[in-house]
């Protein structure tokens, strides 16, 4: 195996600060892949220690790949740097002696071998055209020719909090939601929570993650026969880190009464789960608890996507008082299909739903909760069109009004109806 010019190291963090901190030299094991031209620091050692593993993703597709031991990290100065600015843009090399020159320390592979060099220059940056080059290189070492190669490090700017100034991100990093369903459509919400900076998300569902589920699910194979909120809980940690995704296996309607502390603990609840009593009693129990609910889902046999959103205010009526005024003005309630589920692809419970349709309406149901957040702070860019959306993904002209959208993606956004005097879940008795 060769090494050329398009190759990529990755530095986790760990190992930066291991070489800021050590004494001007170590010895670097790496995995790496031909196939992939990628090389992964795995451990390090400062001088002449004992090399010392460095914390990464256990998922990693190059933590099965082969070990390679034939590495070395150096402090150097800003001369390295300026040559590798140049050598970059000339897709230049440098002899090995002229490397050693300027990098004293610098290891000379045996004949016909070759090794990966990581370079850091604590001295300021030069600046070059205005702009300061970087202190972090990585080279391909050989006995006779040095090259740079690409670098890529684990730095903490993808971080989302570097998103600071650009997003209100400080503010939603105090903000919980209380999810309940962790289906496909809440399986899309809780990764859209995350990716908005929502700082907790408690989600309540007591599913396993099942084989059939995976083609509409954002959870892969890996996680099947976890508990769906488990998985999330996993999957949502190692990418958003910021976030805090605390799982609860229980059932919404069995165990009102430990949703009921997370109610009054949440900010808003959003209800993805897909059947007409549970949605009731999530209803019931943020009406009673006096929070914002959005319950998203998809009606009609994957036809229209459906977000409503109440908000604890007297003059709004709760999903009961709005369902009960469409029945009166004689129009069908498609949620009585909601019952069916979205199926499991089998003859006795056909598949109804896509899962790009589950997530984008999961999608647009954390948007909407969200901006109801944001707004409710200020932020006036935040304020929504109205309360309730119906989105048409496969048109049905001959479903009654509000479903009856003659063109894809036609949105119908209507205001909340007003609620009942004798509605349990607006006027307690
Ligand atoms: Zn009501």
């Amino acid at each position: 195996m060769t090494i050329g010019e398009d190759w990529l190291v990755l530095l986790p963090s760990e190992a930066q600060e291991v070489i800021e901190n050590g004494h001007g030299w170590g010895n670097l094991t790496c995995r790496l892949s031909g196939p992939d031209r990628a090389a992964l620091v795995v451990a390090l050692s400062n001088e002449g220690s004992d090399r010392v593993p460095v914390v990464t993703d256990p998922g990693h597709f190059l933590m099965s790949a082969d070990f390679h031991p034939a590495g070395h990290w150096y402090s150097v100065t800003q001369e390295l740097v300026v040559v590798e600015y140049f050598l970059t843009r000339q897709s230049g090399s440098l002899r090995f002696e002229e490397f050693k020159r300027i990098v004293p320390r610098a290891v000379e592979p045996s004949p016909g071998k070759w090794s990966i060099a990581v370079t850091y220059c604590p001295e300021s940056p030069e600046i070059v055209d205005g702009q300061p080059l970087p202190v972090w290189s990585a080279w391909m070492v050989s006995g006779s020719v040095v090259r740079p190669i690409a670098l890529d490090i684990h730095n903490g700017k993808e971080l989302l909090s570097a998103l600071d100034g650009y997003w209100p991100i400080r503010q939603l990093s105090q903000t919980r939601v209380l999810l309940l369903g962790a289906g496909s459509i809440g399986g899309a919400v809780a990764e859209a929570l995350a990716s908005y900076g929502v700082g907790q998300i408690d989600a309540v569902d007591p599913d396993r993650f099942l084989f059939h589920n995976v083609p509409r699910h954002v959870l892969t194979t890996a996680r099947v026969g976890m508990s769906k909120v488990d998985a999330l809980a996993q999957t949502i940690g190692a990418k958003w880190p910021e976030c805090e995704f605390v799982a609860w296996p229980i059932d919404l309607v069995v165990n009102a009464d430990v949703v009921r502390p997370l109610l009054d603990a949440a900010d808003i609840v959003i209800c993805t789960v897909d059947g007409v009593e549970p949605r009731r009693v999530a209803n019931y129990l943020a009406r009673r608890a006096g929070k914002p609910i959005v319950l998203a889902c998809v009606l009609g046999d994957g036809r229209y996507g459906e977000i409503l959103r109440i908000r604890p205010l007297p003059e709004v009526g709760c999903l009961e008082c709005q369902r009960r005024r469409l029945q009166e003005a004689g129009r069908i309630d498609l949620e009585t299909t909601l019952d069916r589920g979205y199926g499991t692809g089998t003859r006795h419970n056909p598949m109804t739903a896509v899962g790009g349709d589950l997530h984008l309406i999961g999608q647009l149901a954390a948007k909407i909760a969200v901006a109801t957040l944001l707004r409710r702070q200020g932020e006036l860019d935040q304020t929504l069109v109205d309360d309730n959306l119906v989105i048409a993904l496969r048109p049905a002209p001959e479903y009654p009004s509000p479903f009856n959208a003659t063109r894809m993606l036609d949105q119908t956004w209507y205001p909340a109806g007003r609620p009942y005097d004798d509605c349990p879940a607006c006027t307690p008795t």
